[in-house]
Formats: C-alpha cells, structure tokens, sequence
C-alpha cells in the first residue's frame, strides 16, 4: 500500500491484499470474527481508524479495473480512481468527480462525495446507476435506487463500516466547456477589507448567484495567509459568474476549463502535506453571527501556525439536483463544507474550536470531511438524524 496521508500507518497489521471480490466475501465469511473487525482500505486519502484496534487491514488496491458499457455508462472496481475511469471512457464523455483524480471512486462515493462542480451538478451519487456490495458478513448484494434502496442509500454514506462496494456502475455526461475563476490574494490585496470580513461577504454574496459554484481556500504559512477564490459556472452563465466576481469586488480574469479537467482547480499535491485533516458541514439554520465569529476563531488559529489550512466550500445545493436517497439527504441543509488540515508535528483540531461556536443544530458531520463519525455509534446517529 502507498499511501496518500504520511499519518496513516498499518505496521504490524495483518493485511490482506484482495485480487478479486470473491476474495472480499472470504475474508468476511471465514470464520470467528472474519474481517468485522478489519478495515478498508485503497489509496489511503481518506480518515483510518487506528491500527491497534483493528484486527486487519483489507486492501483494495490491487482492483481498478474500469469496464465501459456503451458510451455513457462505465462500471468501476472498489480500487479504481477517479484517473482510470477518466483514461477509459470515450473522448467527449466525462464523469462528476471529485477534486483530485487519484482519490479512490468507491471509498469517495461510500462518504457521499461532493465535487467542485455540486452546485452545477449535484453530489456524484446522483450519476450511479447501480452499486454491487459486500456486507460484513460476505454476503454479494446488487442495490440501486429501486432494488434493495435501502443497502444502497446506507452504502454511499457508512465508508465501508457496513458495506464494501466492490463494482459501482456509473453515468457519463457530455464533456463541455466551463468558465471558472482562480484568483489568489495576499492580506492587503483584498480591498481595505480584513480576510475574515472578505470571507462572511463572501459567505454572504455566493447564496445570491445560483449559477456559481465557489470556494474559498486560506493557507497560512508560517502564520502568513494567502487566500484563493475559486469558481465555475457554465458557459451561458458566464454573466453571472462575471456579477459574482463583481459584487464580492475581486479583479479577476475568468477562463476555459472542459468539465473533465475540473479538479486541475483545486490542483491538489500528490502526497498530503498535512496529515491532520477534519472537517463539518455548517447548516443553513446557523445564523450570519454565528458564521462570522467561527471565521474569526477559524482565521486566529491559522494565525498562531506553521501550516495550517482551511477550505470552505459553498454547497447550499438546489431541490432539482437532490434526490430521494439517504445521500441527497445528507447534503440537503448544508450551506457550507469546511475543511482544515495541519501538520502532525504541530497538529490544531479546528472542530473543537468550532463546534465551541456552533451548536449540534447548526453542524453536521460528513463521511467524507469529518473524522469525527468513527466515534462509536456516530454513523447510526446521523442516519438516523437523515432518515
Ligand atoms: C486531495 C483530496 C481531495 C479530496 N477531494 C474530495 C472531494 O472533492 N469531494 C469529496 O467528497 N471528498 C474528497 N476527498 C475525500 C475522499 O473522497 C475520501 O477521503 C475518500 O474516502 C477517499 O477514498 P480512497 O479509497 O481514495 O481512500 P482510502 O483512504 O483508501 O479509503 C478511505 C475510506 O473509504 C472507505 N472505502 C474505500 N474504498 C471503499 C470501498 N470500495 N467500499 C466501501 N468503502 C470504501 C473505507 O472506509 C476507507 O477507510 C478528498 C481527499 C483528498 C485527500
């Protein structure tokens, strides 16, 4: 295994380096505890429990096969990234993604994965045709939206602690041309304005443009920030996009970018330069006092740091883009993804300094962002908060 995240670590763990799925179901159905007690993994982008309390690791890896199926379905194994499916679907054709290629496309779709473009196209899971899965106990089980909706909806939210998706099925769309914005800004090049007050108006002005998908990164090196606006909107919407720069009053040049090469936006680094990452979703319930002091708190503590990163990511997706299943309803209310990350060395947990301004009411965990839901029984309260 090569991991993403230098903080993971398996040594000393069994592992088990699967070749097929049959090999999964074996592992589950072989007696004693089987693998209950084993946990998943691929590239190692995502949050692992701690090796001493687990009795072994399966590793996905080894399966990334990527079938097409005519042009616009593509069928996927549990260890195949976002890469191999965009090298083998035909020219023209792209699929909803998230923002780095070499993330794993089922353990991104068992935490409900959002991409840079969800406000234009809704989360991923809204372009999955069906799923094949494994359950705890070895057992194979087909699941869509009509056959066994519920094994499907508890898939793509419960990371593999329920389900192991060992094939996903999933549609292409035509590949078009996007306008985006990617504008970095030092402390002073933001107007008169601080980097906080840049962010609540921003927080504010993106809910007005339902055309624009945005997000906001500040790093702080050294206790130094540099923030980066970015944005995307469709081709005939490029009015607006221009209106979204304008109201927050950024100077900033707006250029092509095909949908399939989305995530060169974010251009994430190819090994974790932070290993400690975390995250929330703020709801829409929170209100504009609230959401500013947390950027406060969330922009001092940056302040006092060698490295420390923070991304918000506008969500606040519309009716039309979510659908009946336990994923859509995940994203239904979030107004905002937060994401932090800083060094193991120096390592700041950012939620306990958020969740000391945002009550339960106004936050939710995300499989994907939160590593707060491996916590015993924190995946059944969420389903059943979602349910
Ligand atoms: C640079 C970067 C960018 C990211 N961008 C986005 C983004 O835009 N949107 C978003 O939503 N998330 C994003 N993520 C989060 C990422 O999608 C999740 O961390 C995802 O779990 C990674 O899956 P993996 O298989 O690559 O990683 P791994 O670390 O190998 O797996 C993480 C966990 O996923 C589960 N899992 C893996 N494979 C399977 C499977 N086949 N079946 C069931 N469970 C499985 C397991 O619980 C495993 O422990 C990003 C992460 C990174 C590091």
């Amino acid at each position: 295994m090569d991991l993403y995240n230098p903080a993971i670590s398996y040594d000393g763990v069994r592992r088990v380096a699967v070749g097929s799925v049959a090999d999964i179901a074996s592992v589950f159905s072989s007696g004693g505890d089987g693998g209950l007690n084993y946990s998943i993994c691929n590239t190692g982008h995502g949050f692992h429990t701690r090796s001493e309390s687990v009795s072994g690791v399966i590793d996905l890896s080894r399966l990334r096969a990527v079938e097409t199926i005519g042009d616009d379905l593509v069928r996927v194994e549990a260890g195949a990234r976002w890469s191999d499916v965009r090298a083998a679907i035909p020219r023209g054709r792209r699929v909803v993604s998230g923002s780095f290629p070499g993330v794993g496309v089922c353990g991104y779709l068992s935490g409900s994965g959002v991409g840079p473009d969800v406000r234009l196209m809704g989360p991923s899971a809204l372009f999955l045709d069906s799923l094949e899965v494994v359950d705890r106990r070895g057992e194979s089980i087909r699941c869509s939206r009509q056959e066994n909706p519920d094994v499907f909806g508890e898939a793509l939210l419960t990371k593999g602690t329920r389900y192991i998706i060992s094939s996903a099925t999933i549609r292409t769309i035509e590949d078009s041309l996007l306008r985006c914005v990617d504008v970095a800004m030092r402390d002073g090049e933001i107007g008169s304005r601080t980097i906080p007050d840049f962010i609540r108006e921003w927080m504010i002005v993106s809910d007005g443009f339902s055309c624009v998908g945005s997000s906001l990164q500040v790093m702080f090196i050294g206790g130094v920030p540099t923030v980066k606006l970015r944005a995307v909107a469709r081709k005939d919407a490029e009015g607006e996009l221009r209106s979204f720069t304008e109201a927050l009053g950024v100077s900033a040049s707006i250029f092509d970018l095909w949908g399939s090469q989305l995530p060169a936006l974010h251009a994430e680094p190819e090994k974790s330069p932070g290993s400690f990452m975390d995250g929330f979703g703020i709801l829409s319930s929170a209100s504009t006092g609230d959401r500013g002091r947390l950027v406060d708190e969330l922009i001092g503590l940056g302040r006092g740091q060698n490295f420390f990163g923070v991304e918000l990511r506008h969500c606040s997706l519309h009716e039309s883009l979510l659908d009946a299943t336990l994923s859509s309803a995940l994203w239904r209310d979030v107004s905002f993804i937060v994401q932090h990350g800083s060094l193991a060395e120096d390592p700041v947990n950012a939620n306990e300094v958020a969740y000391g301004v945002l009550d339960g009411d106004d936050r939710r965990e995300l499989p994907n962002f939160s590593r707060g839901l491996e916590r015993s029984g924190a995946m059944d309260d969420l389903i059943r908060g979602l349910r």
